[in-house]
């Protein structure tokens, strides 16, 4: 089946609000097995929405539509997919009753206006809404199937994990496609690439994708088959060899995190953390404690931005500050270790670097950051790195070496 997405309105145009809908019903058909070959964005223009919907329903077996099924005068999905269709629009009294009942049950008067929303093209099955008062169209014309759901996301994702997708299933002949994303770290995508390239000259099904993302790269292993559980063994072998050959380098599968990851490993070897951060300023404890039951491991966290605040609070001495200054190797260990004995953790992270655009020197150029792992008596190890991007990327990309440099360390004992 060839699938195609229309979203429909001007605000998606304007950029005032962002598409999240077709990234979502794209994720959730690719699941399924439904090849997706366009998706289109149009305004709250009749006209337009015509041409667009004409056309998906020249080249696509399914069109799914988001948006502009509302009361207002610019919601037009209903009248545009009905003369698209050369039907009439008929009023449905199953359409009204559900708005009746809607309002009854969040005890508010009703606009006389939405029932506008009960007028829908002749020969729909409305599909319901559990969260509002706009029915979906689904309607099967000329061998082509059309399907519009509301673009408020909440009312699209219920609608669409009810009462469509298990439908377009059925249609399918059962042939789902799965994947698996395997998570590395201290590797670059090329590198990544390089260590698979074999397995991914001969991949057919499953296929494997590489891809990147600020110091992390992952490869999708995606295989089509006629249940879960057969596309698991297609995917099984494969994941196998390249777990044996990536080694340490991969961290995790499909929803599993860094932070997860070195959290796991803390929790099975009953050690503690603190960190102590200067230029990722509390990102690196803020990833740490999105990790549920991560009190069983982070003790405390600071941020000390200031050279005072490195003094004061974890104990750097100010000779060290004047000698080598804030952004330095010397000053990030005395942080890790200063962090360690006052919160009492078996270890510590520490950061401290230059996240620009401003404040970089020749010696020490914007982009550059030292990150120390202080651990069991005393020992401390020290890192130099130096990010490209701009502040938020450095921050991530610090924090993430930081995260790393821990794991790899408690994979060592
Ligand atoms: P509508 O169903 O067109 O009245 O849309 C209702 C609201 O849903 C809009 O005002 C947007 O805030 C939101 N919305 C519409 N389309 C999308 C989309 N494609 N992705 C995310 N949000 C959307
Ligand atoms: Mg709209």
């Amino acid at each position: 089946m060839r699938a195609e997405l229309v979203m429909v309105g001007t605000e998606l145009l304007l950029g005032e609000v962002l598409d999240t809908n077709s990234q979502w019903l794209a994720s959730k058909l690719a699941e399924i097995g439904v090849h997706l070959y366009f998706k289109s964005t149009v305004g709250d223009n009749p006209d337009r929405l015509a041409l667009v919907l004409t056309q998906a329903l020249e080249r696509s077996d399914a069109v799914i539509i988001s948006g502009g099924l509302g009361p207002t005068d610019d919601d037009v999905t209903r009248r545009v997919v009905a003369s698209v269709v050369n039907r009439p629009l008929v009023y449905s009294e199953e359409a009204e009753r559900h708005v009746r009942q809607y309002f009854q049950h969040t005890e508010r008067p009703m606009p006389e206006r939405v029932l506008r929303q009960a007028w829908l093209p002749e020969g729909t099955t409305p599909i319901p809404n559990p969260r509002g008062t706009a029915l979906g169209i689904w309607l099967e014309t000329e061998g082509k199937l059309l399907v519009a759901l509301p673009g408020v996301p909440s009312e699209l994702k219920a609608m669409a994990e009810e009462y469509v997708l298990p439908r377009l299933v059925g249609r399918e002949g059962a042939r789902i496609t799965h994947s698996r994303v395997l998570h590395f770290c201290g590797i670059g995508e090329s590198s990544l690439e390089e260590l698979v390239d074999d397995l991914i000259r001969e991949q057919s099904n499953p296929t494997i994708a590489p891809y990147a993302s600020l110091g992390e790269a992952r490869l999708r292993l995606t295989a089509h088959a006629g249940s879960i559980s057969e596309a698991q063994a297609k995917i099984e072998p494969l994941e196998r060899e390249i777990r044996r050959r990536a080694g340490h380098l991969l961290y995790g599968a499909d929803g599993c995190t860094l932070e997860q990851a070195v959290g796991d490993l803390l929790v099975a070897q009953d050690a503690t953390l603190a960190t102590v951060e200067s230029c990722t300023g509390g990102l690196l404890a803020h990833r740490l404690t999105n990790v549920p039951g991560s009190s069983r491991y982070m003790l405390q966290g600071w941020v000390t931005y200031s050279n005072e605040s490195k003094m004061t609070e974890v104990g750097v001495p100010r000779e060290l500050i004047d000698r080598h200054g804030a952004v330095s190797a010397e000053v990030a260990e005395a942080m890790a270790l200063g962090a360690c004995r006052c919160a009492g953790s078996t270890y510590a992270l520490s950061t401290t670097g230059i996240a620009g655009p401003g404040g970089g020197t020749d010696k020490k150029p914007v982009g550059l950051v030292y990150i120390a792992l202080a651990g069991p008596d005393k020992s401390v190890e020290v890192v130099k790195c130096n990010f490209p991007g701009n502040r938020l990327d450095f921050k991530t990309r610090a924090t993430t070496a930081a995260l790393n440099l821990l794991r790899l360390r408690l994979l060592q004992k």
